[in-house]
């Protein structure tokens, strides 16, 4: 018998780990509520987790298994769970963040202390982040030649899913649950009422938790705590639907139209132009390879399709820029952002100290005005900037934000309030479900003009140009902004220079703009100008 360790992969296909353990014995999983892992959650992503881990432990059940589930240190849970079901080995994937690496070889030495075997297998990336280096052998900071490299490995097939006869029976596992629990485990919490704040019951389709109180939390199988048990609160974001089947829905719909379109369709905020699959993703919902797979399907039904990719494929498979694009160049663009993803990873593994400090230092330090006022504006989508206001509404209502729009209040926040990124980056770790810290701070620094591959310091996003490009007729924005609603788009795209009485007979409960966009283009670039050690006038 082997124990598969549960972190970010809540998932019976695909999942490298697990199908390396189920080929060899029968598995266990567990999953471990960690401290020091709540201690950086969220309302959000606790809801969020919670429910992918229902999804995970139905997936379990419908195969007569299920998944066990501890709350504790897992340096001290894992050893002890391995031993009660005389399991000889712990298998997990790896984690690239720096938490998870410390936390990680606590749980090697402590396995190995109790001479448990432990194995950890590459997962969550197609291409290691180690992988893929320069020439000179060093990480890549600049994405365009990163890409290059990525786009021209060989990936590997999706892992085989796990079926029953590779699992244990439940029945097992309740056994090895009353033999912990009989044993008055001190590493694992057993006091309280051990019945409270826990869900178990049978498998069901919304894959909810129940809120039974506060109590800690024993080991069970299959129990899953309420929000309130862990020390959280329900969101009152709208959070969408978790799991596996879930994942491959948002997916299948997707690449059924919209992935042939998405460079065309990806930056404007009303239309369905993305594939949403963010939050599956990094619940690890649905896997890597299962995803690139699918993607390659896509691009081959694009070219079989595409008479001009089946003449010639090199002159439009992926390199033509014009707005004449086959199938085939958008597909690629959407397998790009899957590179994106990866691209992140690799910084933050080979620099994981960009969670708190700027990747790009500045030689005399960036003196952010850091304003709490402008701040909590932001935050609230208060700001009299309609497209920056939307976004930050979204993100509250539905813990999730289009992309093009992050990009906006980013650059918002950063460069016409010039407040400090990392002020953004606590909000979004907040309220965004699909939080991931190496995509967070690599889209936070991008902004910013402190990562890599930034934006450069003076390139400043103008929100009402953008607004009126990216959503001319004012959907999105009239979507999430109800004081705007049936106001005509020019003026929402215009608000900044409509008089007061203009804005008081258009929208009287929408907010005049807490700034000037551009008086603060112009401080932005002299406070990018001193950090750099120039002259701010010059
Ligand atoms: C300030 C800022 C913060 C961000 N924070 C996060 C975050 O916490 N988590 C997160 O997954 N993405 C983050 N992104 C990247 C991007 O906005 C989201 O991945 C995307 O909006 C998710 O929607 P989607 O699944 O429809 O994307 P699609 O356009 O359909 O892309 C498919 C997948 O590719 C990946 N991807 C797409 N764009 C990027 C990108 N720029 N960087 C890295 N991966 C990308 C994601 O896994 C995404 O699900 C952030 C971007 C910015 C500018």
């Amino acid at each position: 018998m082997e124990l598969f360790w549960h972190r970010r992969d809540l998932r019976l296909a695909d999942n490298v780990g697990l199908a390396a353990t189920a080929d060899r014995d029968t598995v266990v999983p567990v999953f471990v509520f960690d401290d020091d892992v709540l201690a950086h959650a969220s309302d959000v992503r606790v809801r969020r987790l919670l429910d992918g881990l229902a999804a995970l432990r139905d997936d379990y059940r419908d195969r007569g298994s299920d998944l066990l589930v501890a709350h504790g240190d897992p340096a001290t849970v894992l050893p002890r769970v391995a031993e009660a079901l005389d399991a000889d080995r712990v298998v997990w994937n790896r984690d690239y963040s720096g938490l998870a690496r410390r936390r990680d070889a606590g749980v090697r030495q402590a396995l190995h202390d109790a001479g448990i075997r432990r194995e950890a297998h590459h997962d969550s990336v197609l291409h290691t982040p180690d992988s893929i280096r320069t020439n000179a052998g060093d990480p890549y900071s600049v994405y365009t030649y990163y890409w290059r490299k990525w786009t021209d490995r060989e990936v590997d097939p999706p892992a085989p899913t796990l079926d029953a006869s590779d699992l244990a029976d439940r029945s097992e596992l309740v056994d090895t649950v009353d033999t912990l629990r009989a044993g008055d485990d001190d590493g694992l919490r057993a006091d309280g009422d051990e019945r409270q704040g826990v869900d178990d019951r049978p498998a069901t389709d919304d894959h909810s938790t129940t809120d039974g109180g506060s109590a800690t939390l024993t080991p069970g199988v299959g129990d899953l705590p309420t929000p309130a048990a862990l020390g959280f609160a329900e969101p009152d974001a709208e959070i969408g639907p978790a799991g596996t089947d879930a994942a491959r829905e948002r997916l299948d719909t997707f690449l059924a139209h919209g992935v042939f379109t998405y460079d065309d369709d990806r930056d404007y905020p009303a239309r369905e132009g993305t594939s949403r699959i963010s939050t599956f993703m990094k619940y690890g919902e649905i896997g890597v390879r299962e995803v690139y797979a699918a993607t390659e399907r896509a691009m081959a039904e694009a070219r079989s399709d595409d008479p001009d990719t089946q003449s010639d494929s090199d002159e439009t498979d992926g390199s033509d820029d014009s707005d004449e694009k086959g199938p085939a160049a958008h597909v690629e663009e959407f397998q790009g952002q899957l590179a994106w993803r990866e691209f992140y990873t690799q910084v933050l593994y080979h620099n994981p100290e960009v969670v708190t400090e700027n990747y790009k230092e500045y030689e005399e330090g960036i003196d952010w005005r850091d304003d709490p006022e402008e701040i909590a504006a932001w935050k609230r989508g208060e700001t009299g900037y309609p497209i920056v206001d939307a976004g930050m509404r979204q993100l509250r209502q539905e813990a999730f934000m289009h992309n093009r729009v992050r990009m906006i209040v980013a650059s918002f926040l950063t460069k016409d309030l010039l407040a400090d990124w990392r002020h953004g980056y606590d909000h979004f770790r907040e309220h965004l479900a699909d939080h991931d810290t190496a995509n967070d701070n690599g889209g936070w620094q991008w902004a910013a003009s402190t990562g890599t591959d930034a934006q450069p310091y003076f390139r400043i996003f103008n929100p009402m140009t953008q607004g009126e490009r990216y959503d001319p007729d004012a959907e999105y924005i009239s979507e999430y902004v109800p004081e705007l609603r049936g106001v005509d788009p020019e003026v929402i795209h215009g608000w900044h220079e409509c008089s007061p009485t203009q804005r008081a007979n258009a929208a009287p409960e929408y907010p005049a703009p807490v700034v000037d966009h551009s008086e603060r283009r112009e401080a932005a670039l002299a406070m990018y100008k001193r950090a750099r050690g120039e002259d701010p006038d010059g």
